[in-house]
């Protein structure tokens, strides 16, 4: 059975870029008879922002999206965070680092692999990855990506200096927490991904089929984001259907103006 998920961080409101990812994944569970979640990843508390998950929730609504069963937040999930730890601890796969931000050069050089020096304090855990290389064929482009993470990321943290758990955990537990089988994001997240198989493997869990869409960048070249204060997408009804034909049409379909509802853009790409 398919199921796919829309894993918004309630940071502010949704603009274009996060509406082109809910409507790619809603799009691709939809024309596979699939099941779509949506998961409120509110893990890093700090940059939660009051009110943005249910403003987030009432948007979705708004732009006729349907979701199946209860909204998951990532702030209710701790403990099976803590246990994924365990987990890794117990294998010896993960280790206590004292290393600052600073002493952290582009690579994580593994300093602290082999236990701590006396005078270290431990700051963070982090996953000990190997140099065998991680692979996956992207559903979108059925392109091989590769990386060896020894390389590119080096031993990458689970738990943060401040006992946050980081999003890269957070992501692999859930996502098999919930059954994910297809996860449809944007392109942003594939230097995220073979992080998240290989702590797929290293827990045990199965690794989710991946496609990630094409990036919606701004008129400056800056990639849509809240950090570039990107306009959060419009409530009225009739502006709702006019961006989600914008969303469709940025997907590669035929752009057509002038759609009366939301509801009438999702009968209209759905029977296409
Ligand atoms: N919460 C992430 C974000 O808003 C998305 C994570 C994901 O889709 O894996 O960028």
């Amino acid at each position: 059975m398919y199921r796919g998920r829309f894993a918004p961080s309630p940071t502010g409101p949704l603009h274009f870029g996060s509406l082109v990812s809910a409507v790619g994944s809603y799009l691709d569970a939809r024309t596979n008879g699939g099941e779509w979640l949506v998961r409120i990843e509110d893990v890093d508390t700090p940059r939660n922002v009051t009110g943005a998950a249910s403003h987030i929730l009432h948007t979705l609504d708004l732009y006729g999206f349907e979701w199946n069963g209860p909204v998951l937040y990532q702030s209710s999930r701790f403990e099976a965070y803590e246990s994924a730890l365990e987990t890794l601890r117990q294998q010896g796969l993960l280790f206590a680092c004292g290393c600052s931000r600073k002493d952290v050069v582009a690579v994580h050089a593994g300093t602290c692999r082999h236990g701590l020096a006396q005078e270290m304090e431990a700051r963070s855990w982090r996953l000990l990855v190997d140099d065998v290389p991680v692979e996956f064929v992207d559903q979108s482009e059925g392109h091989l990506h590769q990386e060896v993470l020894t390389e590119t990321v080096g031993d990458f943290v689970l738990k943060r200096v401040d006992g946050l758990y980081a999003y890269q955990l957070a992501v692999v537990v859930d996502d098999a927490f919930q059954g994910v089988t297809n996860v449809v994001r944007g392109s942003d997240l594939l230097a995220s991904t073979c992080r998240q198989i290989y702590l797929q493997r290293a827990l045990g869990l199965p690794t989710p089929k991946y496609k990630h869409l094409p990036v919606v960048f701004d008129e400056h070249g800056e990639k849509l984001s809240k950090q570039t204060r990107a306009q959060p997408i419009p409530m009225e009804k009739q502006d709702a259907a006019n961006t989600l034909m914008k969303a469709f049409a940025f997907l590669g379909y035929r752009h057509v103006e002038n759609m009366p509802t939301v509801d009438d853009a999702w009968r209209w790409i759905l029977n296409a």
